[in-house]
């Protein structure tokens, strides 16, 4: 069955896959869906038995229905490789329940790496089915986590250029050292001189520069976004709940059809969403666990119906879910409001306009698959450490967020179902919050005596990602003020009169 995509602002054109993934983001703003959400076509017994890539093609396959088998095929080869530190790609960890699903295995050592290291692929294939000829420019701010794996993504690959924007003083060192270590002859990583608000504010100008659009297309460079509401994204993504679950079957922890709990550490709600898609694919889901960390927006939301951005914005521990507008949100209000680009569209404007919108009480009824709840500082810190203590697992913060939340669903529900924690970073890439957490006497040491620390403390390898950057050169040191972004992209691509 074929499936086309619509946005979720309008009834305008429906479009397929390949187009959905070149243009990200829909003409009147929105996102894509796709129409209807696929069955899986294969049983549980017959997934539990295939290699993630296996899982992967018949996961993809049903929702990218203009790819043909062997270019899905190669771009799931190319994507899940030797790239990645284990051959399950996304094991599934643990003794008993809760079981830890982690899904930092990949080239950065984040939950990223998941959908970034095929997206490029996805991106260049759409480009050769739409007889694209431009090269693909990919243009992203980032305040960390998602500009490192986009570059790890499509670093040497053809037809592609990629071009980062970090706010200079806002991102840690070790992720900007990541990121300005990065090699490839069409990387480019630039510092500015303001915040992530700045850096993401210019980059959603140049996108939206006709003038530009126009000099690049007579340059035969098109941008494109490798953001996370776009479908190249969100698809590889319920491939690894689908794995969880047959992992867990395979291993006799569960029964055939057997209900599961997914717990997720929510920022942008475009991980969750995928388990949201995998449980309506047919995956046996009994509740998906929201977890915020202090910026408990989406908690909010579950338990009120009111979603309201006007507050403050809180620095945590777990910054890749520091986030006030959880833009995959939108496809989820657009589908209880039962797919209805009017309505969602409304909700929008509200929250552009009033930074807030108010659901109804027949789309609350819908939200029954969803619990939300929200983790402090505090309880953080002290599940990291009482894990640790427990059972000598070192976590890292986001993923234990979503621990803490975990605990608090227990006690409120007294559910026993199994329940899978999904783990979205490497401890070593929070190592001073995650040390700190054990003991604030590893404090005083430096970002590498810390990581070596925290190699006896976990007794994990430290990964590949962390050592290649403590002696790698730096390649990338161009900083610019927010104002020269155009320029300075022009420079990259050799655009200048
Ligand atoms: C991006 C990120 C998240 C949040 O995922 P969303 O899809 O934005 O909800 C959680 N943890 C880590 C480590 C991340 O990098």
């Amino acid at each position: 069955m074929e499936i086309l995509y619509k946005s979720t602002r309008s009834d305008s054109k429906k479009v397929k896959a390949s187009e959905a993934i070149l243009k990200g983001l829909a003409e009147d703003g929105g996102l894509f869906m796709p129409e209807t959400i696929p069955s899986l076509d294969k049983s549980l017994e017959e997934l539990s038995s295939m290699s993630y890539q296996g899982v992967a093609y018949e996961v993809m396959k049903l929702f990218l229905t203009d790819f043909t088998e062997e270019e899905l095929k190669d771009c799931i080869g190319r994507a899940y490789d030797s790239k990645f530190d284990t051959t399950a790609i996304a094991p599934v960890t643990g003794e008993k329940s809760p079981y830890f699903l982690e899904l930092y295995h990949g080239a950065t050592i984040a939950f990223k790496d998941m959908a970034l290291s095929i997206l490029p692929h996805l991106m260049i294939t759409s480009a050769k089915k739409n007889h694209v000829k431009n090269d693909i420019v990919i243009l992203t701010a980032t305040s960390g986590d998602t500009g490192k794996a986009a570059l790890a993504g499509f670093a040497d690959v053809e037809g592609t250029r990629i071009i980062v924007f970090y706010p200079k003083n806002g991102v840690s060192p070790i992720q900007e050292k990541q990121m300005v270590t990065q090699k490839g002859d069409n990387t480019y990583v630039v510092g500015i001189h303001g915040n992530f608000d700045d850096a993401q504010t210019g980059v959603k100008k140049l996108f939206a520069d006709k003038e530009l659009e126009k000099e690049m297309a007579e340059k035969g460079y098109q941008f494109s976004s490798a953001n996370s509401i776009n479908i190249g994204r969100l698809v590889p993504q319920v491939v690894y709940y689908v794995y969880a679950y047959v992992q867990l079957l395979k291993n006799k922890q569960i029964k055939t059809g057997e209900k599961i709990n997914f717990v997720v550490p929510t920022g942008n709600f475009g991980n969750i969403l995928a388990g949201f898609l995998a449980k309506n694919m047919g995956i046996p889901v009994n509740q998906l666990i929201c977890a915020s960390n202090d910026n408990k927006v989406l908690y909010d939301f579950f338990t009120t119906g009111t979603y309201d951005r006007n507050r403050e914005f809180i620095l945590t521990s777990s910054p890749s879910m520091d986030i006030l507008i959880s833009s995959n949100l939108e496809r989820l209000i657009y589908h209880i409001a039962g797919d209805n680009a009017v309505k969602n569209a409304a909700f929008m404007q509200s929250l552009t306009q009033n930074g807030k919108y108010d659901i109804t009480e027949d789309m609350k009824a819908q939200l029954q698959d969803f619990y939300g709840n929200y983790a402090s500082e505090a309880e953080t810190s002290a599940v990291i450490k009482a894990y640790y203590e427990k059972e000598g697992y070192v976590m890292d913060t986001h993923t234990a967020v979503a621990a803490a939340v975990y605990e608090k669903y227990q006690a409120d529900t007294k559910d026993t179902t199994r329940t899978v924690i999904v783990s979205t970073a490497s401890p070593y890439k929070f190592g001073r919050s995650v040390m700190n957490a054990i003991d604030t006497k590893y404090d005083a040491l430096s970002d590498f005596a810390l990581i070596d620390e925290l190699e006896k403390v976990s007794k994990v390898k430290i990964p590949n990602a962390i050592e290649e950057i403590r002696t790698a050169p730096v390649l990338h040191d161009h900083i610019c003020e927010k104002e020269q972004m155009k320029a300075t992209v022009k420079e990259f691509l050799r655009m200048e009169d």
